[in-house]
């Protein structure tokens, strides 16, 4: 095991692996911006270096400095938690070179799983299914519409080098197509430098339903259920929960089951997240995030397993301990990302908090970095924290969701609270009766008035 860890990232996420380390005895070297020096990472690591200005190329991003803040400290292994340096392949390469441990997955499954059109590729092979759609990339016109003929209209024309939803295009007709190919190819150059673009058969009503799985790069490999994150805006996910309410046990073993195998035989190594679309009964495969993610709470709180020490676990080359006849699933847990946004026009909310007071009691977990009198900086996301419910059922967790929604006080700024509060009472989030756009929808009929 190590004996010392660098955590590459800041905010509820550095403290959250904090944690993890606390508990397996590692120490702990945070690493901050000038913006964050007040922040409680910083304060509750053993250690901590500043790396750079509030820009995250200059410091979270800042890769010569975050190798020197190893050498400083004799850090042995950098979690590099999620967003910033994650999903850098060359970034876990690099470490290598310098015998760094990388607390994540080998750099040829980032590489594979970070080009949209090479992932579908691979997860297609390893028998994971798929959204119908171009084998690779559509350069030519008259090929797209080709293709799009063949699947069907309405279809999404989607960015290879995409991510947060950015470059994407939907051509309900065959006469939307060349401009949506056009809009999505300006996008995606000007977003990411690469104009590829893919086609794919557009779902009208999709579930967003993800799989969390465990490797530990020697072909064992787990998964944890799945997590429905319909709930988006915007592409960016807002409430997530676990179980789906709309799979039953046998589709979530059957599901699980070809993910888990197809981990086995990638001999990926670490946590990961195959994400999927799903629309009447059948799974369509969009991507997978090869880092651990903002809603892993939810599983962790109806399995019981902690998933960033198992990152830590595998990355220091222990094998899997946990079967998959060691994972029992057990109630019901609810994820809220509270933001500091207005709750109705979303505007950016960043400044000092007056007045903290986090829910508690049974089953109630608050996920956040954030103290009274501390100041939110604009430089970075506006996750505020993360308030995650457990139940023994659906009905106890929303319950639950219900009074601590009204317990949590966040004063001096803008918060999603108010959002929350709202939509908890709601009939269909009640029912579990929603789809990927109802949130968008919701706001758009003036949901919060
Ligand atoms: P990104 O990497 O940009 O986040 P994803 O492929 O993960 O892109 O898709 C983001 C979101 O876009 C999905 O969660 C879903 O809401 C929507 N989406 C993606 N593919 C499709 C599709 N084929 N049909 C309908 N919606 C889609």
């Amino acid at each position: 095991m190590f004996d010392k860890i660098l955590i590459a990232n800041r905010g509820e996420i550095a403290l959250r692996i904090l944690r993890a380390a606390k508990e397996l005895g590692i120490q702990t070297v945070a690493v901050h911006s000038t913006a964050d020096k007040d922040a409680m990472h910083v304060k509750l690591a053993d250690e901590s270096v500043c790396i750079g200005p509030p820009a995250a190329r200059d410091s979270y991003l800042n890769i010569p400095a975050l190798l020197a803040a190893c050498e400083i400290t004799g850090a042995e292994a950098i979690h590099p938690g999620y967003g910033f340096l994650s999903e850098n392949a060359r970034f876990a390469e690099i470490l290598a070179e310098h015998n760094i441990a990388f607390i994540g997955p080998k750099a040829e499954h980032i590489r594979i799983m970070g080009d949209k059109i090479e992932a579908k590729r691979t997860a297609k092979r390893l028998g994971i299914p798929c959204v119908p759609g171009s084998e690779g990339g559509v350069t030519d016109d008259d090929e797209a519409m080709k293709i799009a003929k063949e699947i069907g209209f309405p279809v999404l024309v989607k960015a290879a080098s995409g991510g947060g939803g950015r470059g994407m295009k939907v051509a309900r007709t065959a006469d939307d197509l060349s401009v949506a190919l056009s809009t999505a190819r300006t996008e995606a150059k000007a977003a990411f430098g690469d104009d590829a673009v893919y086609l794919e058969k557009y779902l009208e009503k999709p579930r967003h339903i993800e799989i969390q799985v465990l490797g530990d790069g020697r072909g064992n490999a787990i998964h944890l259920g799945e997590r429905d994150c319909s709930l988006q805006r915007r592409h960016q996910k807002v409430l997530e929960e676990s179980p789906s309410p709309a799979l039953n046990a046998q589709q979530r073993e059957e599901i699980g089951e070809i993910v888990a195998n197809a981990m086995r035989e990638l001999k990926y190594s670490g946590a990961g997240t195959v994400e999927f679309l799903y629309e009447d009964g059948k799974f369509y495969f969009i991507e997978m995030n090869t880092r651990i993610q903002v809603e892993h709470p939810v599983t962790e709180m109806i399995t019981g397993i902690d998933l960033v020490v198992e990152q830590i676990k595998i990355a220091a080359g222990s094998p899997l301990t946990i079967t998959q006849k060691d994972v029992n699933f057990s109630g019901h847990a609810i994820e809220c990302r509270v933001n500091a946004e207005h709750p109705a026009t979303f505007r950016p909310s960043p400044g000092k908090i007056a007045y903290y007071h986090p829910p508690g009691g049974l089953g109630v977990r608050v996920d956040s970095a954030v103290y009274q009198g501390y100041t939110i900086p604009s430089n970075y996301d506006s996750l505020v924290g993360k308030l995650i419910v457990h139940g023994r059922n659906r009905t106890e967790a929303l319950m639950r969701l219900r009074r601590s929604l009204d317990e949590f006080i966040v004063d001096g700024i803008d918060t999603t609270i108010p959002l929350f509060r709202t939509l908890v009472r709601n009939t269909d989030v009640q029912n579990g009766d929603y789809d990927i756009h109802w949130l968008e929808k919701f706001l758009a009929t003036g949901g919060l008035d």
